[in-house]
């Protein structure tokens, strides 16, 4: 890959950095100019601008694509690929690639340990331990998480991993996909209200489109009730959150363990202060033998690209 010039759009881990240098290439770190436009940025560079490397957060838009008539590949560093502009992709035969399967286990796990988070209340239990409050009397009773009805918004490979891990604690599953899977195991919902309706937790685990930008609206969290839990893994717009927000603070709906917000990184500061809230900052791949296998990945993409070799995971 030697002199291929590679627009970095966030900043990478260092592995990924060292080894994009290591094998040649020219790195355009658009992370490190937030004062300049990003698109005077990309025209300033555009005669050497071949390949992107995006994320979740940061991709590429059809004016940023306009921007580089010289670029090839977009090889995000992401499975889900909202911030690409894959219709455009397609009409200038931009190639694109995401990191599927090597995340799925993570997201999984983060998914499970938000609900159990979120049910037995474990950040506030922490805190409660570590002031001494403990000295002036027990904890409060919190709520089981073992055999609760667990829904979940998209059973593609997280849903399924999540699925698969939630019936080890004897969690009867339920999905809403816009398909029925016919799964043995688990119960069709041909709507999203109808799943919330029917399930103590609800995850956010399918991927965000314009048809799923807000699933998770007023009328489904009225479904989840009182007494339900919403984990979003997904994305943020998944939900609509001031819906959200006026739901939890009105005790229209028992808790909320969410990695992913509308904004990021600006979390609703309404949720600072509830207790049967677990927010934590969009980690769910966020480990570093996750995080390394994605940048191997999206390495393997670009060299598989410019050897002319087939790619590892295509998606246009
Ligand atoms: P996947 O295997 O492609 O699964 C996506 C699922 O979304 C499929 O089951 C699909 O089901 C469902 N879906 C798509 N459009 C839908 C619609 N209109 N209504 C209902 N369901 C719909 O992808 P994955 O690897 O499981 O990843 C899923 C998503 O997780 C990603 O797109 C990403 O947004 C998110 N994610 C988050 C993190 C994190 O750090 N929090 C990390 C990785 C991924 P049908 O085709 O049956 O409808």
């Amino acid at each position: 890959m030697d002199k291929i010039g590679v627009l970095v759009a966030f900043k990478p881990l260092p592995y990924l950095e060292q080894e994009l240098t290591r094998r040649g290439c020219r790195l355009f770190r658009l992370w490190e100019t937030p004062e300049s436009p990003v698109l005077e940025f990309c025209r300033q560079n555009a005669a050497d601008i071949q390949a992107i490397v995006g994320n979740s957060n940061y991709g590429a838009d059809a004016a940023m694509i306009d921007a580089l008539p010289k670029l090839e590949i977009v090889a995000s560093f992401s499975v889900g690929l909202d911030r690409v502009d894959l219709p455009k992709c397609k009409e200038r035969g931009i190639r694109v690639t995401n990191t599927p399967d090597v995340l799925t286990d993570d997201v999984a796990d983060l998914a499970i340990g938000l609900a159990i988070s979120v049910m037995r209340r474990i950040p506030s239990a922490d805190k409660y331990a570590r002031s001494g409050a403990w000295k002036k009397g027990e904890y409060t009773l919190t709520t089981r998480f073992s055999g609760k009805r667990v829904g979940i918004l998209g059973l593609g490979r997280i849903g399924l991993a999540i699925a698969k891990r939630a019936e080890a604690f004897d969690c009867p599953i339920s999905y809403y996909s816009r398909s029925d899977k016919s799964h043995p195991n688990y119960t069709y919902h041909s709507t999203p209200v109808d799943l919330a309706a029917n399930c103590d937790i609800l995850v956010v685990a399918c991927a965000l489109t314009e048809e799923t930008h807000h699933i998770v609206n007023r009328a489904v969290i009225d479904a989840l009730g009182p007494k339900g839990v919403l984990i979003n893994i997904g994305r943020g717009p998944h939900v609509d959150e001031p819906e959200l927000v006026a739901a939890l603070v009105e005790g229209r709906l028992g808790g909320a363990g969410l990695d992913v917000f509308e904004n990021e990184p600006h979390v609703p500061e309404e949720l600072f202060a509830l207790d049967n809230v677990v927010l934590v900052p969009h980690v769910g791949s966020a480990t570093i033998e996750t995080r390394t296998a994605m940048a191997d990945m999206v390495l393997g993409n670009l060299e598989a690209h410019f050897l002319k070799k087939p790619l590892l995971t295509p998606v246009v």
